[in-house]
């Protein structure tokens, strides 16, 4: 059993919370896969129920398969159902209830309609604790004023089950539920009527429908719920357990479905918080402190074998949203995406003309006109009888008894007839339904950046909405007592820092969020400030400058002490060791100082990794073989990177090979890539191009 979303939502029986986010409202959170998207408010359960029935017709018509976990007792004790509609059907109890409630973002009659309830059970009846100043006939206002004689059950066996749970009987009060349990029935009566056959009730019915409706319960994870301090609980709940239910194997969401269902229902998840709580342990993956960590021994580390390092250990460390193709572009797919319909959607022209049934025979084909014509938008809804013909349009769906259509270049035509040389094959200059894409295919699949084309593809077959990765957010720190930002006083003891605007933009270009973190001084208390409250608002951090190991390299220093750090020495030019570690969780780049070997650095190294970070495959720049427009040899051992770019068709280098000429950047349009073994490159040898837009 699995899902490939799962809703959480956390339910209340109250008035209009207003427009602010506020506790004790409805709250609802979608999650995939182990990642969550935003919490959503929702002020009122008008617009809950509105913002439910939408998401759920988005889900299922891009073929999703939903759960939707509701914080709401689903059916009440034994016996209760029996009384008000002559069985224990707990779905017909939901008609009953949703027939007799009256609800508005104001106001409710659920305290009213308990009374009326009470009064057909013996004693004061199963409701109590009237919440509201006036009295209200046959609802006692406290616990100690009931009486039992009712024959009903404080509890379902569901509750008992769960330690601290409180009974749907009670209206009122702090913790109370029973408000929310009436209030909350006529919305899932409603949901299974519009929905029909595709939605089921567990444990009700057999859960094997593209949506699923189960209770939950916010407390079966009771020591989980850690909400930020300015975080609201209720958000942070939905989010909580929309990550725990949707990070379940299909194996552990059987083991959570498999039970002998009674009238009385359970609770989704009801004493199995271990299962929750493992598959929350489990996702989103957290970096492993030690996923840096190079095996010791090799002195210096080639290229591929760093990048083989990032590729095994790197993985995703964004969540998920859901967004229209309006917004999509650039961000990377969160899962594969499947045409809604075909497309084309029917048999249609591909030119304009006129249509029939083919083929035609070698010779004059003369074929009598009939009266109207097919258009694009505007089909033809009669048959075409054989031997004749219609005009037909670019676009247009074939009437029925067409499937040929000769272009009207083609054809002289009277008013009443067509005629035009064959031979002509069956089906010439018609399109098959579906013949580009099939309903149901996958078009896209994880891990894809969105480009302008695939929106085209996306929204000709019909996919409103698509689930990407959240915007990688990238800080970009530089680091030194020496820099200055250009445009500010500097001694001649100061330099400009050049790798802070350079690394942003070339960040921004690659489609992340970039967050300035400034400068940092060599100074380590300041350094540490600065991470911590990066680690806070960046799901990575690039810094250049102090990455090595000399006395005013505080990024290494930091690092070290988490356990985490590692220098990597890499076989390459340019480059200066790597330094590499997690602070609080938060991946830190540390990159060379120097902005040619931060630069080249950045696009070897961070590219690829922060694609992967960012939900993307691991992928290498597409590069070219050219003809070398210098000579050059170069020794054993390591990969060499020079700034280069076409001229005459030839790959020309900057004159100077120092790796302080910031200006060569900027005069090259991308790299040379030399490989590791020795190299004697003679002009007119091929070399390896890479474009700076393909890293
Ligand atoms: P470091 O890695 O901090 O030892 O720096 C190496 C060299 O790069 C030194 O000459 C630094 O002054 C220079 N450098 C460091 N950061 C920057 C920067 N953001 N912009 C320009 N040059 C820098
Ligand atoms: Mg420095």
């Amino acid at each position: 059993m699995s899902f490939d979303k799962v809703i959480m939502l956390d339910w209340s029986g109250g008035n209009d919370r207003g427009p602010r986010p506020v506790k004790d409202a409805i709250w609802a959170c979608i999650g995939m896969a182990g990642t969550v998207e935003e919490p959503v408010y929702l002020r009122n359960r008008q617009l809950a129920e509105e913002w439910l029935t939408e998401t759920l017709t988005t889900l299922q018509a891009a073929r999703h398969s939903v759960l939707v976990g509701f914080d709401l007792c689903f059916a009440y004790p034994t016996g209760f159902a029996t009384k008000l509609v002559g069985s224990e059907d707990t779905l017909a109890l939901w008609d009953w209830f949703e027939a007799r409630v009256h609800d508005s973002p104001k106001s409710n009659n659920r305290f009213d309609l308990a009374g009326e309830i009470n009064a057909i059970f013996p004693g004061t009846g199963p409701f109590w604790f009237n919440g509201l100043a006036r009295d209200i006939a046959h609802l006692p206002r406290k616990g100690r004023d009931r009486t039992t004689d009712h024959g009903l059950g404080e509890k379902r066996a569901a509750d008992m089950a769960i330690p601290g749970s409180f009974s749907p009987w009670q209206l009122a009060g702090a913790g109370a539920v029973g408000g929310q349990v009436i209030m909350g029935l006529p919305v899932l009566a409603r949901l299974r009527r519009q929905f029909g056959k595709t939605l089921s009730v567990w444990p009700f019915q057999s859960p094997d429908t593209q949506i699923v409706l189960a209770e939950t319960y916010f407390s079966i994870l009771p020591d989980l719920v850690v909400s930020e301090p300015q975080e609201i609980r209720d958000a942070a709940q939905v989010s909580l357990y929309a990550r725990a239910f949707s990070a379940l194997s299909p194996a552990d969401m059987t083991t959570l479905m498999d039970i002998d269902a009674t009238p009385e229902g359970w609770v989704l998840g009801a004493g199995q918080g271990d299962v929750l709580r493992d598959a929350l342990a489990s996702t989103p993956p957290p970096l492993k402190n030690d996923c840096f960590a190079m095996p010791q021994g090799a002195h210096w580390t080639p290229v591929a074998e760093a990048h083989h390092h990032l590729r095994e250990k790197l993985s995703c460390v964004t969540g998920t949203e859901t967004l229209p193709l309006t917004k999509a572009a650039n961000r990377v797919l969160a899962q594969d995406v499947h045409a809604v319909r075909s497309h084309p959607p029917a048999r249609n022209a591909a030119v304009d003309g006129y249509g029939f049934a083919g083929p035609a025979a070698a010779g004059i084909n003369k074929l009598k006109l009939v009266e109207g014509r097919s258009a694009a938008g505007a089909p033809y809804d009669g048959t075409v009888p054989q031997g004749h013909a219609i005009r037909i349009l670019t676009g247009a769906n074939l009437p029925s008894g067409v499937d040929t259509v000769v272009l009207q270049e083609d054809v002289s035509t009277s008013a009443t007839e067509v005629s035009f040389h064959g031979p002509l094959k069956r089906g010439a200059n018609a399109r098959d339904a579906g013949e580009d894409m099939q309903a149901g295919q996958t078009i896209l699949q994880t891990g894809r950046k969105i480009t302008p084309a695939d929106l085209g593809m996306l929204a000709a077959a019909g996919v409103g909405t698509v689930t990407v990765r959240r915007t990688l957010k990238v800080g970009i720190l530089s680091t030194g007592d020496e820099l200055r930002d250009s445009g500010d006083m500097a001694t001649t003891g100061q330099i400009f820092d050049a790798n802070r605007p350079m690394l942003s933009a070339l960040i921004a270009s690659w489609g992340y969020e970039v967050i300035d973190l400034g400068r940092a001084p060599d100074d380590r208390d300041t350094l540490r400030q600065i991470l911590d409250g990066a680690a806070q608002d960046c799901d990575v951090i690039l810094s250049s400058g102090g990455a090595s190991a000399g006395d005013e390299d505080h990024m290494s220093a930091l690092l070290k002490d988490t356990g985490s750090f590692a220098l990597w020495r890499i076989a390459m030019k340019p480059g200066r060791p790597l330094a590499l570690g997690l602070w609080q969780n938060t991946p830190v780049f540390g990159l060379p100082g120097n902005p040619v070997a931060a630069m080249v650095c950045a696009l070897v190294f961070a590219a690829p990794a922060l694609a992967v970070m960012a939900g993307g495959a691991w992928t290498q720049p597409t590069s070219y073989q050219l003809p070398a427009a210098f000579a050059k040899s170069k020794k054993a051992g390591r990969r060499e990177y020079m700034r280069a770019r076409l001229e005459d068709g030839h790959v020309a280098i900057f004159p100077s090979e120092g790796s302080g000429r910031v200006s060569g950047l900027s005069w090259a349009t991308g790299l040379v890539e030399l490989s590791d073994p020795a190299q004697k490159v003679a002009l007119g040898d091929l070399v390896t191009y890479i474009p700076f837009n393909n890293f």
